[in-house]
């Protein structure tokens, strides 16, 4: 069996999905592994170095064509899927249901597509769960970001020449990109608060020393089985907007993350909010990706609004920590990896809840239902 390890052609993308720990623990598990020239060149490993973890360097061509296994962190380009053969596996952040067009390439060519993004949120499958890894870090670098840009310092500092009060940081979306936000907030010395419309969140918040926002949903499900946000009716959409403008105004940053997968990330931060803002305030939306949740968001760029609030709509944050991201990103996509090889072979039981909830397709059949339905939506459309 043959795992590929490719280099990332998306702009700006800096990880590398597997790193030479895996390549060790693949090989020896008898899976031959084979590299493309210059992989790991934004996280410090040369070519060399994958070859003394016992790595093959192949071209990029002879890589897509002859391997079982291709290990990405992003769904690679169009020429790149017109090169798979029947039965070829994909594995990496393939964006299924944002954009299931991009892979209709690969399933043509009959490929078994794996992505990371559906891996069951359930115990067994921690281990692999690349979302929870890279959101960790994305929660950490918005809070340095907006703690740089930020005209004022974050903790209150009693000096000689009088007292600084701390900076309040306002976390819209507790999971694992808020929390790591609001811990990396509170370690700076910020007062942050935080709102989400899960109810679990708000025990996780106050154990982080951050106060926690209520807003009556009206005993709405909130919740789904996964542990994710459900889609709001617009009047409960509408109580957190409400909410979020009231808190915006004495805030000096807001850190927005709130996600409900496989939609556009909900608008939260109204333009209003923003325009009662103090100048030299600080958003970043980490939903950017998704659409944002502030409406003045513009993804990818960071504006300064005409009243002095600098927003920040970063798409790729993980990619800025290339060697712990890639890290973390090749230890839960081996563990993946490691469910789909027996006596290094291919092996892949899709009786197996996890490989089952991630695989997207399989030998060329769509397998997962949302995603199918959502290219049957665009057939029908187009
Ligand atoms: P996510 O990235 O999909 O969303 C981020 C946050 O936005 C969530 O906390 C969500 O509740 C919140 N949100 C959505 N709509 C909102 C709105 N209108 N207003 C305010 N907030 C809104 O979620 P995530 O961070 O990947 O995961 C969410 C939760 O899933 C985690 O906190 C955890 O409890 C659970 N989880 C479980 C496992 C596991 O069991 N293996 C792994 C990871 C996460």
């Amino acid at each position: 069996m043959r795992v590929a390890i490719l280099r990332e052609t998306q702009p700006g993308e800096t990880r590398v999905a597997l790193v030479t720990d895996a390549v060790k623990t693949l090989v020896s598990q008898k899976v031959e592994v084979g590299v493309e020239p210059g992989a790991g060149a934004h996280v410090g490993i040369s070519d060399a170095d994958y070859e003394a973890a016992g790595a093959g360097i192949v071209d990029r061509a002879s890589l897509l064509a002859d391997a079982d296994v291709i290990a990405a962190v992003n769904c690679p380009r169009v020429e790149d899927l017109d090169r798979l053969h029947k039965g070829s596996v994909l594995v990496g952040f393939l964006r299924p249901l944002d954009e299931p067009a991009a892979l209709v390439p690969a399933i043509h060519r009959g490929a078994t597509l794996f992505s990371m993004e559906l891996v069951p949120r359930i115990t067994r499958a921690q281990a692999m769960d690349t979302l929870s890894s890279m959101a960790t870090i994305a929660g950490y670098k918005a809070a340095l970001i907006a703690a740089d840009n930020l005209p004022r310092m974050f903790p209150l500092l009693m000096t000689a020449a009088g007292t600084v009060p701390p900076a309040k940081v306002f976390v819209i979306g507790a999971g694992v990109a808020g929390l790591q936000a609001i811990a990396t907030a509170r370690r700076l010395g910020a007062v942050v608060e935080a709102y989400d419309v899960r109810a679990a969140a708000s025990e996780q918040v106050r154990s982080l020393g951050a106060k926690f926002l209520e807003v009556d949903l009206g005993g709405l499900e909130t919740e789904d089985k996964g542990g994710y946000a459900r889609e709001l009716t617009e009047e409960a959409l509408n109580r957190g907007r409400d909410l979020i403008t009231k808190t915006a105004k004495t805030s000096d940053v807001i850190i927005t993350t709130a996600q409900v997968p496989g939609r556009r990330a909900p608008l939260l931060i109204r333009r209003e909010a923003v325009e009662n803002m103090r100048s030299g305030s600080i958003i970043i939306d980490l939903a950017a990706l998704n659409g944002g949740n502030c409406e003045l968001t513009q993804p990818g760029e960071t504006v300064t609004t005409p009243n002095g609030v600098t927003i920040f709509a970063p798409l790729n944050l993980p990619a800025t920590v290339p060697v712990h991201a890639s890290q973390l990103y090749s230890r839960n996509m081996t563990n993946l990896l490691k469910l789909m090889i027996k006596n290094g072979a291919l092996n892949l039981d899709m009786n197996d809840e996890i490989i089952q909830g991630t695989c997207v397709a399989y030998e060329g059949q769509v397998v997962n239902q949302r995603v199918a339905a959502a290219l049957e939506t665009r057939a029908t459309r187009s």
